[in-house]
């Protein structure tokens, strides 16, 4: 994909601090780190999202992004990882390639989108999880 950078970095066009690479997948750091540590693995192929990822490169994106939590929790000696991925700009997207985001945690780090999360939590009436549920029901 012309104009991609992670397609670019994928490509050897431009540099990268690699961590790991297998057939299907890259990981390496980001380059405008939220915390020490922070990873993001990319397939090898162009893909721009969620929605339209092939399932063998979202199956060894997952695969790796173990691999690298347990060297990160070994090497760092943190206790906890969030994953982290965004599809689309609404969802704060901002490269169109497929990334999913390691974010190594300490005590203290300021990352408060989890417990923003829960203070954004509401709650909903019965019939509307009834609906919800039945337009999203898949089996
Ligand atoms: P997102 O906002 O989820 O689309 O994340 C895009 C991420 O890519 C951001 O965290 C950027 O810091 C990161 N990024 C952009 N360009 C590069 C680059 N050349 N190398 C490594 N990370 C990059
Ligand atoms: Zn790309």
């Amino acid at each position: 994909m012309e104009n991609c950078v992670f397609c670019k970095i994928v490509n050897k066009e431009i540099p990268c601090y690699k961590i790991y690479e297998d057939e299907l997948t890259l990981a390496f750091l980001d380059i405008n780190p939220i915390i020490a540590g922070h990873v993001l693995i990319v397939p090898k192929k162009h893909f721009e999202n969620i929605f339209d990822i092939e399932e063998d490169y979202l199956k060894a994106i997952i695969e790796a992004s173990k691999k690298i939590s347990l060297k990160i929790k070994e090497t760092l000696k943190i206790e906890g990882i969030n994953l982290y991925q965004a599809n689309g700009p609404i969802a704060g997207q901002t490269i169109f390639h497929f990334h999913l985001h390691l974010l190594p945690r300490t005590e203290g780090d300021g990352i408060d989108f989890i417990k923003w999360m829960g203070k954004m939590a509401k709650k909903m009436k019965a019939q509307e999880m009834e609906e919800i549920r039945n337009k999203l029901a898949i089996n």
